[in-house]
């Protein structure tokens, strides 16, 4: 049983055949051993950077390709369909959005073209720290203007890909919070030349966790960046990354959808293969049903993921949509994960049937890169205009 795509333009299709076709060349043992040894995908990176599928969101001025949010959610979509695990560098499609939108034209020379080649990789993004949580406007990590340098000071945790990026993309106060004239003021955005910061000051701790993840702690010791790596203004940085938050939700909605309708595919083939009782076990309506719901789930979320995208490239504000996306799409991947290893039995738990690997994987989506809670709290004010709850 294979699941329909939604009917989408030619060029689209074709890019899903091509990335269905570069994803087999990678068996699910190459992703149960990197799973086993904790390991990089470092091949499949390669070849996806070589394909140019991580660069479809530049635009072609800087080498990319200039193609439009949904190719690059379709990408991401396979890439999470065909069992792979697109987290090894779907940030490195969406983070230059930053430096994009808000770098300078020098920048924009500085960086893009060698992004666009694969042979720079911006796919560490320097949010999150250990006493801020979800509450981003209460970092801490400080960058101290000094002459033509600012000299940042502090630790992010859960930097993703930080061991296997050259660059940085890096949120940092330039104003303490209290002297600052609203909370979201006061914080900057640089890039960070990973490669020249490990040799002044700036350490590097992995985080093991319950999946391949490449996630971790990255500490700041006085690391000089050169002020001319401000993006934008300075104190404005918290907008600049609130700007590239939309394309971001729709694009990991896109990846829940791959997941969730491989689990629903791995799922559906189990349960008319697997005879128990004398019967395949998808006769049973107890089989059958939690299938079937979460098919219907994913079908829902995948529309809303699709009406996000379209609003996103229509240049309009899909803030409501995006965030809808997202959540939908990975309850959906949970619902489809579920009952995928409910469908396996016993052997949903075994390695060499991957399910436990995707089931791990895709848990993440609930939580990062933002919490169920905090988009059901943005809809309650920002849709609906219920009272601010913090
Ligand atoms: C594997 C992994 C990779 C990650 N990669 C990156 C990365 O590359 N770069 C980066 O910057 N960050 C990254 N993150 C961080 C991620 O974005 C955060 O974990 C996430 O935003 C939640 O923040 P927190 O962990 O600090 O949870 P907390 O903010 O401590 O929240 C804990 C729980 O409380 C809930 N909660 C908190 N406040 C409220 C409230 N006001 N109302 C209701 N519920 C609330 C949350 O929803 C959550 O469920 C990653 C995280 C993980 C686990």
């Amino acid at each position: 049983m294979t699941i329909k795509d939604l009917p989408e333009g030619e060029d689209i299709a074709q890019i899903r055949q091509s990335v269905r076709r570069l994803c087999a060349d990678f068996a699910p043992d190459y992703w149960r051993q990197l799973d086993r040894d904790n390991a990089y995908p470092s091949d499949f990176v390669k070849a996806l950077s070589d394909a140019g599928y991580l660069s479809v969101l530049i635009p072609e001025e800087y080498g990319g390709s200039g193609l439009p949010l949904s190719a690059a959610a379709a990408i991401l979509e396979e890439v999470q369909r065909a069992g792979a695990n697109g987290a090894a560098c779907h940030a490195q499609m969406y983070i230059m959005g930053a430096l994009l939108r808000h770098g300078s034209e020098a920048q924009k020379q500085k960086y893009l073209p060698g992004i666009a080649a694969g042979e720079l990789r911006l796919q560490a993004f320097g949010v999150t720290e250990p006493t801020s949580g979800t509450d981003t406007t209460s970092i801490k990590t400080f960058a101290r203007r000094e002459g033509d340098h600012y000299v940042v000071n502090g630790q992010k945790v859960w930097t993703s890909r930080a061991e296997h990026s050259d660059l940085m993309l890096l949120l940092a106060r330039t104003t303490p919070k209290e002297e600052a004239e609203k909370r979201t003021a006061g914080m900057s955005v640089l890039i960070v030349d990973m490669r020249e910061a490990l040799k002044d000051g700036m350490t590097i701790k992995p985080i093991r966790t319950m999946m391949n993840h490449a996630t971790t702690e990255v500490f700041f010791d006085s690391v000089r960046v050169p002020a001319d790596n401000l993006i934008g203004e300075e104190g404005r940085g918290f907008r600049y990354i609130l700007s590239g938050m939309n394309a971001e939700r729709i694009l990991i909605a896109a990846e829940c959808i791959g997941d969730a309708k491989w689990f629903i595919e791995k799922a559906s083939a189990y349960a008319g293969e697997r005879r128990v009782f004398g019967r395949p076990i998808g006769q049973n309506q107890g089989v059958q049903f939690p299938i079937a719901r979460a098919y219907a789930q994913m079908r829902a979320a995948e529309l809303m993921v699709h009406q996000a995208a379209r609003m996103f490239e229509a240049g309009e504000d899909c803030g409501e949509q995006a965030n809808m996306a997202k959540m939908l799409a990975a309850e959906a991947s949970w619902a489809a994960a579920e009952a995928c290893v409910q469908t396996h039995g016993g052997f949903g738990f075994a390695e060499e049937y991957d399910v436990e690997r995707k089931f791990r994987e895709t848990r993440l989506y609930q939580v990062a890169p933002i919490s169920t809670n905090l988009i059901l709290s943005y809809l309650s004010e920002h849709v609906l205009g219920l009272p601010r709850s913090y």
